[in-house]
């Protein structure tokens, strides 16, 4: 079993020679050691679901039902969905040949890359960890795992179970802040997978560009919200809020603003109040399922974007335990504070558009998001969504649940990011899809 990295005077090249021996005795490669990792894996999660749900709340102050769902509950999803069709997408894939080239045969395989880094970052800090984790071990590699310093007691909990319940000689976990990141970074791995802000993307991506390294980048963004006129405003606004407020709005594809196409603008106010009333009752700073911010400086950042609109809801604050209300501003103009970028906390402005020409103009002068919603009837509107805008994933109806889906490639373009995984998506990701050609010599 592999013992925890220690933090400080970090050998970065000593953990990466370790991994990179066992991988080259080929035993990460065989299937059954990828199940075996998988299974422990599973019951890490369900043997230490109390641990971790404290981690969890100690860290974010995330409620049992809302952890439980979206951190333990999504990863055993992917493990079970991944231990189900493991086989199948191992299976080599036949080529057809051109007629010229015959007798002859081709198929494709996926073969492990090496030794991979997954770099993770605090808002969800066992799914980002772990989700990258199974695929790079269903890919049968070894893994470095670099859990976020901003999750302390989730970072810890990893650190401690990890070695425990996995093949230590393979899988390490080293935690720390950026100067155990960067002396990661100094090493060649094989893929690095970098989930969190664009800046320290940058900082991860000319890394790995000095040892040619491929890499995946999942980033985030605003990600709008379209909502339609003469829609049922009642259900897009209990969907919208359940979207934006969970986690404390530290969602990476959390609707981030409403792109409000004409009456709807204003329609949708009351209806946003009483979905907030359902929620999380006339008080959510007593709400068990309402989480706070992660830390002072994200506090004092999301604070100052309060003025950016009229308060329908919301607005007060607590400093010393981090509460911020789930806030709902309205009128919000595109020079607002609020605007300008990624929010990540619990706040939802409105900002009004005449028309659909208008919410697609707006999408398009702007990067291009991880998610794109909308709320409407209309097949033409969803059409012209579908075809006249870009971005990571596009829902209509219902934000964020698509990312539950293992069989939809997860992951961003442009600046919202570069790469996906989830489901098979993740196998390609750490696998190199080989081709193999064999004509015969008589
Ligand atoms: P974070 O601060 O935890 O950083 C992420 C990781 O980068 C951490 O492990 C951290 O140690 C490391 N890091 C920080 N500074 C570094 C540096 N200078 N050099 C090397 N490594 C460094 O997380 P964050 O960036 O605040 O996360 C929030 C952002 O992540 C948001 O923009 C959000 O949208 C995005 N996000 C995206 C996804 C996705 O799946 N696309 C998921 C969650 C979050």
């Amino acid at each position: 079993m592999t013992s925890r990295t220690p933090t400080s005077d970090l050998d970065a090249a000593a953990v990466v020679a370790r991994l990179r021996t066992t991988f080259a005795t080929r035993r990460t490669a065989a299937t059954d050691w990828r199940r075996a990792q998988l299974t422990a894996l599973r019951a890490l999660l369900t043997e230490n679901r109390d641990d971790l749900l404290a981690a969890l709340a100690a860290d974010l102050g995330k409620g049992p039902i809302e952890a439980d769902r979206t951190e333990i509950g999504f990863t055993v999803n992917e493990i079970d969905h991944t231990l189900d069709h493991l086989e199948a997408w191992l299976a080599p894939r036949t080529a057809e040949l051109p007629e010229w080239l015959l007798p002859a045969t081709a198929h494709t395989v996926r073969e492990p890359l090496g030794v991979v880094l997954v770099i993770a970052p605090w808002n969800y800090p066992i799914q980002l960890s772990l989700v990258p984790l199974i695929g790079a071990l269903a890919a049968g590699n070894c893994v470095v795992v670099k859990p976020s310093e901003l999750a302390p007691a989730t970072s810890a909990a990893m650190a401690r179970l990890l070695p425990r319940y996995l093949d230590d000689e393979a899988v390490a976990v080293v935690e720390g802040a950026v100067p155990e990141t960067t002396a990661l970074l100094d090493q060649r791995f094989d893929h690095i997978f970098y989930t969190g802000n664009g800046t320290v993307g940058r900082i991860v991506m000319t890394a790995a560009a000095r040892h040619l390294t491929p890499l995946t980048l999942e980033l985030g963004g605003k990600s709008p919200a379209v909502v339609d006129t003469g829609v049922d405003l009642a259900t897009a606004a209990r969907r919208l809020v359940t979207g934006r407020f969970m986690n404390a709005g530290q969602t990476c594809v959390a609707p981030d603003y409403v792109l409000a196409i004409g009456d709807s603008a204003r329609d949708i106010e009351p209806h946003l109040v009483e979905a907030l009333h359902e929620l999380y009752g006339a008080d959510p700073a007593g709400a068990p399922e309402y989480g706070r911010i992660v830390n002072d400086r994200h506090f004092a950042r999301l604070t100052k974007l309060l003025d950016s609109g009229r308060t329908v809801i919301g607005g007060d604050h607590e400093r010393a335990s981090r509460y911020l209300a789930p806030t709902v501003l309205a009128d919000v103009g595109a020079d607002a504070p609020v605007m300008q970028e990624e929010i990540f906390g619990p706040i939802l402005p409105i900002v009004p558009v005449p028309d659909l020409d208008a919410a697609i103009s707006f999408i398009n002068d702007r990067d291009k998001p991880l998610a794109l919603y909308a709320f409407t009837d209309s097949d033409e509107t969803k059409q012209r969504l579908r075809t006249e805008t870009s971005s990571g994933a596009l829902g209509f109806g219902m934000p964020v649940v698509h990312l539950t889906v293992p069989d939809l490639p997860f992951g961003g373009i442009g600046e919202s990011g570069m790469g996906r995984y989830h489901g098979e998506y993740s196998l390609d990701t750490f696998s190199h899809t080989k081709s193999v050609l064999d004509k015969p010599l008589g």
